[in-house]
């Protein structure tokens, strides 16, 4: 895809994700990646979704210089540029800052695996990766070293980074890691959630 689709497909879920309530304010942000020329298209840095437009997004290498655009880059970009370096199949980038995912962040409790789609849209139970300054190298060192062998994770006291192989895919990460932090809350609420291995290993054999 060229940088124009690329363009369109990060505003289209940005703007997406703040209405799909995964992210308040200007939190959170968005990048693609386009690995013949190195360049990555990400948000800028504290501007509203509702007043972005495409031109307002940044062009930038993978070491942070401006190619392209009048707005700050992401304050994120390290976090961004640190998970297409670390995992070559990447080329989205969504980090939101989304209700229960954020609250398992702050109590530093990685979601467990109770919910059968968590398998394939979570890989499983959706760990925390250790704390450090938001924009920090060290945030996005951190990160990406809990992302190795998965696709999202939660950033302590922090929020969650997705990624995959569009856009699309790093949104929809994004969304299964918010509604199963929001199940298991609900469930915590009303007793003990159980896990799909503890599910499966007490349930009946199948048929
Ligand atoms: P930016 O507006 O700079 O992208 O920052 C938002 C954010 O989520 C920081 O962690
Ligand atoms: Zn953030």
């Amino acid at each position: 895809m060229d940088l124009k689709g690329l363009r369109h497909d990060v505003l289209c879920y940005y703007i997406r994700s703040y209405e799909e309530h995964l992210m308040s304010g200007t939190s959170g942000n968005a990048s693609a990646f386009d690995p013949e020329s190195g360049r990555m298209v990400i948000t800028p840095s504290g501007v509203d979704c509702r007043k972005m437009s495409e031109e307002d997004l940044v062009v930038t290498d993978l070491q942070g210089n401006v190619l392209d655009g009048t707005h700050k880059p992401s304050s994120e970009w390290r976090l961004h540029a640190e998970i297409y370096r670390a995992f070559p199949e990447a080329r989205a980038v969504l980090h939101t800052h989304s209700c229960y995912a954020t609250a398992f962040s702050v109590v530093g409790k990685e979601i467990p695996e109770i919910l059968i789609e968590m398998t394939v849209f979570t890989d499983g139970a959706v760990p925390v990766s250790p704390f450090a300054p938001a924009g920090s190298e060290q945030v996005a060192k951190n990160t990406a070293a809990t992302l190795r062998g998965r696709h999202s994770c939660l950033m302590q006291n922090h929020g969650v980074a997705a990624f995959g192989s569009s856009m699309e895919e790093a949104y929809v990460r994004a969304v299964y890691v918010e509604d199963a932090a929001k199940i298991c809350s609900f469930a915590m609420a009303v007793g003990t959630p159980r896990t799909i291995a503890e599910a499966s290993s007490s349930g009946c054999a199948s048929l």
